[in-house]
């Protein structure tokens, strides 16, 4: 295993040992539950919004330590972002897991370059992107529940 792996893998381990923004949410403006059937997973993702702007993410649920960490990592990214900052953000985050295209501008990505090693494997895929899918949901006023499948 190389350095750099083993950092990733330390760095999911703990967003999914001690997620952050785990827990309920007062006055959220969305609330939208997702579901990823293949794996288990189930997440409840929920958004304040400041006029344009993403004030307070936070999620619920439970599921396997790589849709529980994208699912932290994801709320630390887009808080403060505005709506399509965040939107962009998610889009650039699935095509790189899924369309192959990898660039030195996704730096930005901090912590969820950490899911990186989920490329490959489709099952995984899902269970990553499950919260992204929740919050490009939400962002768009849905308030249907998403799934993977
Ligand atoms: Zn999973």
């Amino acid at each position: 295993m190389s350095e750099l792996t083993e950092l990733y893998q330390e760095i999911l381990l703990d967003h999914y040992r001690r997620p952050r923004n785990f827990g309920p949410l007062e006055d959220a403006d969305r609330e939208i539950d997702g579901h990823n059937p293949l794996c288990g997973d189930r997440v409840t993702l929920r958004l304040r919004l400041a006029g344009d702007r993403v004030e307070e993410a936070r999620f619920e649920g439970s599921g396997c330590a790589i849709s529980t960490a994208s699912a932290s990592m994801m709320t630390e990214a887009v808080k403060g972002k505005s709506v399509a900052e965040a939107v962009e953000l998610g889009e650039r985050f699935r095509s790189r897991l899924t369309g192959g295209q990898r660039s030195d501008a996704d730096d930005d990505l901090g912590d969820l370059l950490a899911l990186d090693g989920v490329r490959g494997f489709p099952m995984r895929v899902k269970c990553a992107t499950l919260a992204w899918h929740a919050l490009r949901e939400a962002l768009s006023g849905s308030v249907k529940p998403v799934s993977t499948e």
